[in-house]
């Protein structure tokens, strides 16, 4: 299958090395210039728990994609939230009739952006349990071990969602197909929604967080608002379930010594956070929908105001 990765980051990175690995043509777009010389010099570097590989993988900047314009099978969209509108605006001509694009980003709300520049009925969504991260420019490290699960947002898309998914098995990615993927990605904007705001400001990692003695009560009420705004969406989220999920991570043994993505991308690299399509996002949709969220408003003005006091690009 012919592959575009838009954003490839560590996570685009990791998904892009391993269906190269297994036959599939795979091309590379980003925007970050030290990435992408660090690739054309030396391939992409792909650490993983029991192999090195480097591959020598096209990449080209959006601005380049426009001139090349050879539509692709598939898209797998895996930008930051935030880069994903600009994205997928300067890469329309690689988009042809029958391109699907599988969207793998963490957070609420990419339906709609997405809805601008591909038919439903080409879209995927998804969420996975892969990590990844990156050294530097072109080095990723991919330790550990995952799975994805995903689902075509409109029935006459499920035939080639099926084809999308063997080639992900063929990768050892571990898909399955989704039953309810919209319900997947609220659980997991859920379960980001406390922990990647509140360890980030409280500067402290997930183990740590769930000492608190008030961590319960604030998880409590975060949960309430995701769920309250999810129904609104006709997704019913279950408040004990997503307390236990939450609960689950503190374990020190397993995720808890762990500082979320939103922490490393803050405070370790002063980077700009995807609040606004965690907390922000149920702010917003609960103004739509007259639903009070008190919490996910303020957790998001304290994480723009640490992203403006820590200059964050
Ligand atoms: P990433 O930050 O590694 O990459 C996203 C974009 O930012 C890429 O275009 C990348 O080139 C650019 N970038 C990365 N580091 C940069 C730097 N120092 N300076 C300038 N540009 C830089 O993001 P990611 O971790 O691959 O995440 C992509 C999406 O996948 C997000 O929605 C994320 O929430 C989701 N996700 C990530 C993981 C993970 O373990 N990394 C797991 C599940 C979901």
């Amino acid at each position: 299958m012919r592959i575009a990765i838009a954003g490839a980051g560590a996570m685009g990175s990791r998904i892009g090395l391993m269906l190269h690995e297994t036959g599939n043509e795979v091309i590379l777009i980003d925007r970050w210039p030290e990435h992408i010389e660090a690739i054309r010099k030396n391939g992409l570097i792909g650490e993983f728990d029991d192999r090195k590989i480097v591959a020598q993988l096209p990449i080209y900047s959006p601005e380049e994609i426009i001139e090349e314009h050879e539509t692709v099978d598939l898209i797998v969209a895996l930008t930051k939230s935030m880069q994903l509108e600009q994205m997928f605006h300067d890469i329309q001509p690689i988009i042809g009739s029958k391109t699907f694009v599988f969207c793998l980003l963490n957070g609420l709300g990419h339906e709609e952006t997405l809805a601008k520049f591909v038919p439903k009925e080409n879209i995927i969504f998804g969420t996975t349990t892969w990590t990844a991260g990156l050294a530097g420019p072109g080095h990723a490290k991919l330790v550990g071990s995952g799975s994805i699960e995903m689902e075509n947002l409109a029935p006459s898309g499920k035939a080639f969602t099926l084809e999308v998914l063997e080639v992900f098995q063929n990768a050892r990615l571990n898909p399955i197909y989704s039953q309810n993927v919209r319900y997947s990605i609220w659980k997991k904007a859920c379960i980001n929604g406390t922990l990647n705001g509140l360890c980030t400001i409280l500067d402290c990692n997930i183990a740590e967080f769930g000492s608190l003695t008030v961590a319960r009560e604030m998880i409590e009420a975060i949960v309430a608002e995701f769920a309250a705004v999810a129904d609104a969406e006709q997704i019913h989220l279950d408040h004990s379930e997503m307390i236990d999920a939450i609960e689950a991570t503190y374990d020190p043994q397993t995720q808890g010594l762990h500082f979320p993505s939103m922490y490393q991308d803050l405070i370790r690299n002063q980077r700009k956070t995807e609040i606004d399509y965690i907390n922000g996002a149920v702010w917003r949709k609960g103004q739509l929908a007259g639903i009070n969220t008190p919490y996910c408003a303020f957790l998001t003005q304290l994480i723009h105001g640490k992203e403006e006091l820590l200059k964050a690009k």
